[in-house]
């Protein structure tokens, strides 16, 4: 049976960040990943030489995160445009005095959250809401974006507790690029799903379809769906571990990009709203980087029921800015790709929200098993959930907790 010091269990964002702070202290560390690639959630593919993030694509908080420092570490650009929702939007559907209501609306809505959230009892964000407000369904149409999930499964508890610095930037090369590029020189073993990790002994063994590994401590980060639905399994059972996944499932969003013939008239990086009335509509960055593209994102109920049929979400995108574009738009337009994350086995979704009154799972969710089990993942961090350099700094501290308990051991 193949031994290492540790044995990383998914080759995303987190568990990348654990193994390269591991292998700095010459531990040996293997990588075992389900997909026959690293990144997980974060994939960059190209079209005709243009970078598509299928996956993340912006570094938030981005004056504070690791990424970008590795992306300069790397050699990678980082475009530091300010992202198209923190200006105005096209007006083509959303005037200018529309768009100040709008914000306000946003601003009002921010408060009584976080007013709401002082409560003990935890609440859906939706509560919030003004009864009736004009900008209701905008506003649910955000949080689809945002969290995945409508303002009715969103947690005022969970939401108050992310830290956003404001600070927007993007890798030219794109973020899956970067953190495939910073997995160069780990060791991964590819095509191979985990399927049970066996912690009752001294080592932890860990199954998979190309035999059992055994480590001295394992860092398991995979998303909470697969922890939750128990496509991995542990011996002895983590019933804790598997109620807290359960109640951080992961949302939705999904993303669809256009190719744009004679892009000249459409405003560079700018974004147009599909719809400004409703819950169930896409938001449209028009000319990311200034290509010749238009990236599509849809979450919540909306992507879900988009993800049921090929090409639906090119074709619902189509229409949408058809009807602002004009008629001739159609004919200018190819869908080159689309994303559809609920549908993938390895991920079950995007990004993980807490249920209604258990924000607190996240920290069950990441607390260490016996100093040999440890847990990473963009829904373990308290504050930066559901993003990239969130997964990072789970993994990192993962690491560092592994390493500790290792060496304790020695
Ligand atoms: C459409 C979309 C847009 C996003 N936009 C942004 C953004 O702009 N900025 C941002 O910061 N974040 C964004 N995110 C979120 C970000 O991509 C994730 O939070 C982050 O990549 C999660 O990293 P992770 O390591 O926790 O999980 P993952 O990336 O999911 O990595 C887990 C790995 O485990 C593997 N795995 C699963 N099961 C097994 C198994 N049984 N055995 C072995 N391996 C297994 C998976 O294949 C995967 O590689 C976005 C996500 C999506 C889907």
């Amino acid at each position: 049976m193949r031994e290492v010091d540790v044995i990383v269990v998914g080759a995303g964002a987190a568990g990348v960040a654990a193994a390269r702070r591991l292998q700095r202290e010459r531990f040996s560390v293997l990588l075992v990943e389900a997909r026959n690639r690293v990144g997980g959630r974060a994939w960059t593919m190209r079209h005709d030489g243009l970078p598509l993030d299928l996956g993340c694509g912006w570094l938030h908080s981005a004056d504070e995160n690791e990424w970008a420092t590795v992306a300069g570490e790397l050699g990678l650009a980082i475009d530091p445009t300010p992202p198209p929702w923190s200006r105005r939007a096209s007006q083509l559907n959303f005037s200018a005095s529309d768009q100040s209501e709008f914000t306000a609306a946003w601003d009002r809505f921010d408060q009584r959250i976080a007013a709401a959230a002082k409560q003990k009892a935890d609440r859906p964000a939706r509560d919030c809401l003004e009864p009736g407000g004009r900008w209701n369904g905008l506003l649910d149409a955000l949080s689809t974006y945002i969290n995945g999930i409508e303002l009715d499964g969103l947690s005022v508890h969970d939401f108050v507790r992310y830290r956003n610095t404001g600070v927007n930037w993007r890798v030219e090369q794109g973020y899956g690029t970067l953190i495939e590029a910073c997995a160069a020189g780990l060791d991964v073993l590819r095509d191979c799903p985990a399927t049970l990790i066996d912690h009752a002994g001294q080592r932890v063994r860990v199954d998979t379809p190309r035999g059992p590994i055994a480590a001295r401590a394992a860092i398991v980060a995979v998303p909470t769906s697969i922890i939750g639905c128990e496509a991995l399994r542990f011996a002895p059972a983590l019933p804790d571990k598997v109620e807290a996944a359960a109640a951080l499932p992961l949302g939705l969003a999904d993303k669809v990009f256009l190719r744009v013939d004679r892009p000249d008239d459409l405003p560079v990086q700018t974004r147009l709203f599909g719809a400004t009335d409703r819950t169930a509509t896409g938001s449209y960055h028009l000319r990311p980087f200034g290509a010749p593209l238009i990236e599509g994102y849809f979450g919540g109920k909306l992507a879900h029921e988009l993800e049921q049929s090929e090409g639906a979400f090119a074709r619902f995108a189509i229409d949408q800015l058809a009807a602002h574009l004009g008629g001739d738009f159609r004919r200018r337009v190819t869908p080159i790709a689309a994303s559809a994350w609920g549908r993938d086995p390895f991920a079950r979704g995007s990004y993980s929200y807490a249920r209604i009154g258990r924000s607190d799972a996240r920290a069950v969710l990441a607390a260490p098993v016996d100093e040999r089990l440890f847990f990473a993942g963009e829904a373990c961090s308290l504050d930066s959930y559901s993003t990239a350099h969130g997964a990072y700094r789970t993994g990192v501290a993962a690491a560092e907790a592994a390493l500790q308990a290792v060496a304790a051991r020695a």
